[in-house]
């Protein structure tokens, strides 16, 4: 009698260990190599949108097949929180051929996997999110937007992240961007709000990037980030994308249809 219970309780404990190793990706393992860097510039440079043009910045290699389906799974969220990313992920997926379906269960092998708990918002790149086949490790993170109230803010950064799904890069980093930067402003802008040095800001927002496909520079697509005018010389700046540019959406149709 002793022994079955001992067994018993034996199983019971493998379950438990299985299920809390299962259920939530330990946060130290979010993959760093290839991942975009991805920020919340602070609300107080919000700008009104003003004209009228756009661009896009991809690699080819990184586009998925033409009506691909990409499976995604939520690690953690409530069920409204997951519906609600999902109808705005569908933006892209309408447009582009392309099928997201949510799956429940993490044997279902999804491409897609988000967290809503791993640090900051990012996301691996197109078929960059075929290269960590490790179910336990997220390749998108929406941290908080469990609780953000925020609407425009929730919609837009889960268009920009699913816009990294897709395959695009960030507009400020095109071969093609022509940000007049004060570049001392810039640094100390960085430095008072991030606390980040120098190095970062070449490599985050300066550097522009090699290999890549890209239209003209598109002041109104949805992977930018605004530019305030006080870390450009002369009057320049750049307001929040709210929605995706005309230039996002013919990527899509270049590239997808
Ligand atoms: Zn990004």
């Amino acid at each position: 009698m002793r022994k079955t219970a001992l067994i018993a309780l034996g199983i019971l404990l493998a379950g438990v260990i299985v299920y809390v190793y299962l259920r939530e990706p330990p946060l130290n393992q979010i993959p760093k190599k290839g991942t975009p860097f991805c920020t919340l510039l602070p609300s107080s440079i919000l700008y009104g949108i003003s004209h009228d043009t756009v661009t896009w910045v991809g690699r080819k290699t990184l586009y998925w097949d033409k009506k691909s389906e990409l499976r995604i799974y939520f690690y953690g969220g409530a069920d409204t929180l997951r519906k609600k990313v999902m109808k705005i992920a569908q933006t892209w997926a309408g447009l582009s051929g392309l099928r997201f379906r949510q799956v429940t269960s993490l044997y279902d092998s999804a491409e897609i996997r988000i967290s809503f708990t791993c640090p900051g918002y990012n996301s691996l790149v197109g078929k960059e999110n075929l290269q960590t086949r490790n179910l336990r490790i997220p390749t998108m993170c929406l941290e908080g937007l469990d609780t953000l109230k925020d609407q425009p803010l929730f919609t837009r950064t889960v268009l920009h992240e699913f816009g990294h799904v897709m395959g695009l890069f960030h507009e400020l980093q095109s071969p093609a961007a022509f940000i007049p930067w004060d570049t001392g402003k810039l640094y100390a802008y960085y430095e008072r709000e991030y606390n980040w040095k120098p190095d970062s800001v070449d490599k985050w927002v300066l550097q522009l990037y090699e290999s890549v496909e890209h239209s003209d520079f598109d002041d109104r697509s949805i992977m930018l980030y605004a530019v305030p005018d006080e870390v450009t010389k002369g009057r320049f700046e750049i307001s929040w994308p709210d929605k995706l540019s005309q230039r996002d959406t013919g990527f899509l149709l270049s590239n997808y249809k």
